[in-house]
């Protein structure tokens, strides 16, 4: 991705452990293609190495966007302190992954990569989610059909939860 000229579209990212399915959650999603051991590297996020500026320029607009209720999704993961990465590209299989609220994965940063991890053992045909981390700001918009006994019915990062259950028992 260092020649951002290239207009060769590289071709979509893929691995041994996934395959591509219709989510029950949203859309498309990704399944285990075997069983996967708890801390696997299943696959890796790829996408556009962009610069911090460059990078809080693009999430400002997204920002703008989920605000209005639209594609809430996340793409943007920091590499280390200078460089970011942007995973809103077509060949970045790993974009397709749902948020759950009792995910299966989680991205790792690994040596200037950035990694979808196994966080538990995974059976095969189990859809892979990770918690998107989404701030408290804007939750109603963004509801959560994850399905997990554990689902706030939300999509809000974990730490944050609470907040959301909170709100909701006061209505009740
Ligand atoms: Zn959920």
């Amino acid at each position: 991705m260092s020649n951002t000229k290239n207009t060769k579209t590289p071709a979509a990212t893929n691995s041994e452990w996934v395959r591509r399915g219709q989510s029950k959650i949203h859309g498309g999603g990704l399944y285990a293609n075997q069983d996967i051991l708890a801390g696997t590297r299943v696959l890796e996020y790829v996408g556009e190495r962009i610069t911090k500026a460059e990078s809080e320029r693009r999430e400002a607009k997204r920002l703008a966007v989920r605000a209005d209720g639209e594609d809430g999704c996340v793409y943007v993961f920091e590499l280390n302190a200078r460089r970011d990465i942007d995973g809103d590209v077509k060949w970045n299989t790993a974009r397709l992954i749902n948020h759950s609220c009792d995910g299966n994965c989680e991205p790792q940063s690994i040596r200037g990569r950035i990694w979808i991890v196994a966080s538990r053992d995974i059976e095969k045909g189990e859809e892979l989610g990770y918690d998107y981390g989404f701030d408290l700001k804007d939750w109603r918009k963004h509801p959560c059909l994850c399905g997990s006994p554990k689902c706030v019915g939300y999509i809000v990062k974990k730490s944050q939860r609470w907040r959301v259950r909170k709100a909701l028992a006061a209505e009740s």
